[in-house]
């Protein structure tokens, strides 16, 4: 078998619905659609922990942040876990990182398994950016996804030989503070449709789910905008302008992002690589674009957990596949070892997903859902609540355990858990909480069930406080 080059290129933040072949209304993206076109785009990928280090952290290792580590943003990774790049390595694949790694540095925490490895510290730098090697530190002049990409082609043009590569190319962008290339300064200034749900008040959510700082009419600052709203404007009005300025900017790093992808396949076809490589586009997890009038992620509702991906390998997966089986970060691992023909460590949790789309997986062998959890409880920025739940292609449970952790200014006080159940099919949106409808007390059991079962499959625990099964919806 020929194995296969790999080149994933992950960016942080990119919401699934601002990608063309993602149905975006709000942007195109004709060099990441190319990829969807030669091979599959997968529609129902989530992230398994809506927060960048996390999501890393299982991409890497094909394991749930409990196992790996990587709960929060402030839990560095222990890095000699095995990973799929340090088994490709291992099985004689040259690897290397360049960007964004965001899962701690210094010793122990630096990328491991890697040939090369320039990464960005923590967040990094859009203009300029201070690049970290085994070597030291560095800066580059420079907008950083340009950068990024030149360091990836730079090491690809370095080989020689012919054993295959893999190469991570982690971008930073559209993270906040959603800092533009110069270039693209001038795109999207015509008025943004704002989202369907932009106006939901959140009435039938639980009292967790509205402690989130997220609100773009609230909580954007003046680092984000980059300028102060105009005077005189009503509150709707003026959340309106926020919108507007956050997606102006935040579209305009996804179109360098979108040029850097082509230049990457370009590079690919123009040496006659293409067929033999599996190639990879996808982001850290989704983000609320106005979505509910949020921007962030973090919440296990749709615009958050939905990841884009989109892979093509034109000797394994046909084009034009759309995949609509649930998949997760958590399988990334086994996949892409999966084409590697490289045995996957039996450490890795998840599943390879690559004989989805060749179409040779028993229905039966397909999963029912996939369990979330986000452990970053209450941080002083977001606010957003830690919680788990189960999603599956129909309905979706969250069960909000709140650790006890009291709001800034009001001492310290326990929040009882509270659940929400959403019904995917009819309500699609989530605007419409029914965990305690009458009309759902045997989805609300049936889900709780297999919440309790897919939690303990990960081998993780529920929370001591979520009261035993059956006494309480
Ligand atoms: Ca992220």
């Amino acid at each position: 078998m020929t194995r296969p080059n790999v080149v994933l290129i992950l960016t942080d933040d990119h919401a699934a619905h601002a990608i063309g072949a993602y149905g975006s209304v709000v942007n195109t993206t004709p060099r990441i659609d190319e990829i969807a076109e030669a091979g599959a785009l997968v529609e129902n990928c989530f992230a398994t922990n809506s927060l960048c280090s996390p999501s890393r952290a299982s991409i890497l290792t094909g394991t749930y942040s409990h196992i790996n580590g990587v709960t929060t943003l402030v839990t560095p990774i222990d890095a000699s876990q095995p990973s799929f790049v340090s088994q490709l390595k291992d099985a004689g694949y040259r690897t290397a990182i360049v960007g964004k790694w965001h899962m701690g540095d210094g010793d122990g925490h630096n990328p491991q398994g890697f040939d090369y490895w320039d990464v960005l510290i923590e967040q990094g730098e859009y203009v300029d950016p201070t690049f970290l090697t085994a070597g030291g530190l560095r800066t580059e002049k420079g907008y950083a996804t340009d950068l990024i990409t030149d360091l990836a082609l730079r090491w690809l043009e370095s080989l020689q030989g012919d054993e295959p590569w893999c190469v991570l190319i982690w971008h930073k962008a559209p993270h906040r503070p959603w800092q533009p290339a110069e270039r693209h300064a001038d795109l999207y200034r015509e008025p943004i449709a704002v989202p369907r749900t932009w106006e939901d008040d959140y009435s039938t959510r639980t009292s967790s789910a509205r402690r989130g700082a997220m609100r773009i009419a609230e909580h954007l600052n003046a680092e984000d905008l980059k300028a102060e709203p105009p005077a005189g404007l009503s509150y709707e009005d003026e959340a309106l302008w926020k919108y507007q300025r956050y997606m102006e900017d935040y579209l305009r790093c996804v179109e360098a992002v979108d040029e850097n992808v082509g230049r990457v396949t370009d590079w690919l076809r123009a040496r006659g690589e293409l067929d033999d490589t599996l190639v990879m586009y996808a982001s850290d997890q989704g983000f609320f674009l106005g979505d509910h009038g949020w921007f962030d992620k973090r919440f296990m509702y749709e615009e958050s957990i939905r990841m884009p991906l989109v892979m093509s390998y034109p000797r394994q997966i046909s084009a034009g596949i759309r995949h609509k089986g649930i998949v997760t970060n958590v399988d990334f691992a086994r996949t892409i070892l999966d084409a590697a023909g490289v045995k996957a460590s039996a450490r890795m949790q998840g599943r390879t997903f690559l004989p989805d789309l060749r179409g040779t997986t028993a229905a039966s062998d397909t999963p029912d859902g996939f369990y979330y959890r986000y452990w970053e409880h209450d941080d002083v920025f977001h606010r957003a609540p830690a919680h788990y739940g189960y999603r599956t292609a129909h309905h979706k449970l969250i069960y909000f355990y709140n650790d006890g952790l009291g709001l800034p200014g009001t001492g310290t006080f326990t929040y009882p858990g509270e659940w929400e159940l959403y019904d995917l099919d009819a309500d699609p949106d989530e605007l419409l909480n029914v965990a305690s409808d009458p009309a759902y007390a045997d989805v609300f059991a049936a889900m709780r069930l297999a919440l309790r079962a897919a939690q303990s499959e990960v081998g993780d625990e529920p929370h001591p406080s979520e009261p035993p099964l059956g006494t309480l919806r």
